[in-house]
């Protein structure tokens, strides 16, 4: 039986994974930070089963920022894989809490790789890195040689941590990868996130709410897939013969004015756009009725507009490629909302 480490095991990410990694057989130890409120909800239902809790999944808690209890948890749990997934992965919110932010997804990041250095048994390192790194970039698609050019505190610090990831793979001869993974939703999404608010709004107003939804810019396109589909790659990477980062996208991308017309459109509301920019609005088709609007409070500081990346290399080289892309993962979101 394979030992796989998961950070960040409670998030959307690390709790398909769990599921994932527990259906092929391992034994998985997650860590868990400490909070006021208990906040297991996304492994529940695993914590709950009696076969798999205490015998082949394991809790441990240490936080991001602490290196020492990390550095015991892994000496003891001893894996054969670390998916390190752990960290503030909020874009817009990185620029209210940059210092936290670069702790936790870049200097953590590193605090791992010196501990797994100094491992008896060097494991095989998956770090989340994300298409943040690339900004604006002048090309698109963007693929695993586009250059890195963050312009949010989060991006820097996936940047870092990327670039990081590399330098123990050549340096140290760490079988060490990052995924550089586009935007992946589902019904685990966490609350601030854009496709969770918009299929929440469309659940409500379908059900009789008359709340409009605010966003931000509609123009917006971001390449949006199916997380559940995200964690298998991850795992792919980390079976591969040969370390090598990949760009994890759908390829396709898809405005938030499109996704948002396609959550509603699941919940069987036609909405019609009218206006421009901050003046923009969305109607009712049939009743006539605002239900969406715009502001500029959601506007982010500085916007990446064209993200889409290109998942030849990743089909190329573990034969994984995105099968549910933009609109088909509104519909599945809003169908879980409902
Ligand atoms: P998520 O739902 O926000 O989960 C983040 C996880 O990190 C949670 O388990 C959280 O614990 C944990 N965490 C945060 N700060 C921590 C700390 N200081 N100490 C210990 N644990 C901490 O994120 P996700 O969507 O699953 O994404 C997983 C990773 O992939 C993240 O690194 C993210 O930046 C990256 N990524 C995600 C996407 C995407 O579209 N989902 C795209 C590119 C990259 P709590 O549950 O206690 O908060």
């Amino acid at each position: 039986m394979k030992t796989a480490l998961i950070t960040g095991i409670t998030g959307q990410d690390g709790s398909y994974l769990a599921e994932f990694l527990l259906g092929k057989g391992y034994e998985v130890h997650g860590i868990v930070r400490r909070a006021s409120m208990f906040n297991r909800s996304r492994i529940e239902h695993l914590r709950a089963d009696p076969e798999i809790y205490g015998k082949r999944l394991f809790l441990h808690y240490a936080d991001l920022q602490d290196a020492t209890p990390l550095r015991r948890i892994l000496q003891k749990s001893a894996p054969d894989e670390i998916y390190h997934l752990a960290g503030q992965s909020h874009v817009g919110l990185s620029f209210d809490i940059p210092e936290s932010t670069v702790h936790e997804v870049a200097t953590a990041t590193l605090s791992i790789l010196e501990i797994c250095r100094d491992l008896p048994k060097l494991p095989r390192f998956y770090h989340a890195s994300s298409s943040e790194v690339f900004g604006s970039p002048d090309d698109s698609p963007q693929t695993e040689r586009t250059p890195y050019r963050p312009e949010n505190p989060y991006g820097c610090s996936k940047a870092f941590a990327t670039q990081m990831v590399r330098v123990y793979r050549k340096a140290h001869g760490l079988f060490a990868v990052s995924g550089i993974a586009y935007n992946h939703e589902s019904s685990r999404r966490g609350e601030n996130f854009v496709t969770k608010k918009i299929v929440r709004s469309a659940a409500e107003i379908a059900k009789g709410g008359s709340q409009p939804l605010v966003l931000g810019n509609l123009d917006s396109e971001r390449d949006w897939g199916f997380a559940p589909e995200y964690v298998e790659a991850m795992w792919l990477m980390l079976q591969h013969e040969v370390p090598q980062d990949l760009v994890l996208a759908t390829g396709s991308p898809c405005s938030v004015r499109s996704f948002t017309k396609d959550a509603f459109a699941a919940a069987g509301i036609q909405v019609a756009f009218e206006g421009e920019g901050e003046s923009e609005i969305g109607r009712n088709e049939l009743t006539g009725e605002t239900i969406v609007r715009v502001s500029p409070e959601f506007f982010r500081k500085i916007d990446t507009t064209r993200l889409v990346g290109d998942p030849q290399a990743a089909l190329n080289a573990i034969g994984w490629r995105a099968r549910t892309i933009g609109g088909d993962v509104a519909r599945k979101m809003l169908l879980a909302e409902m």
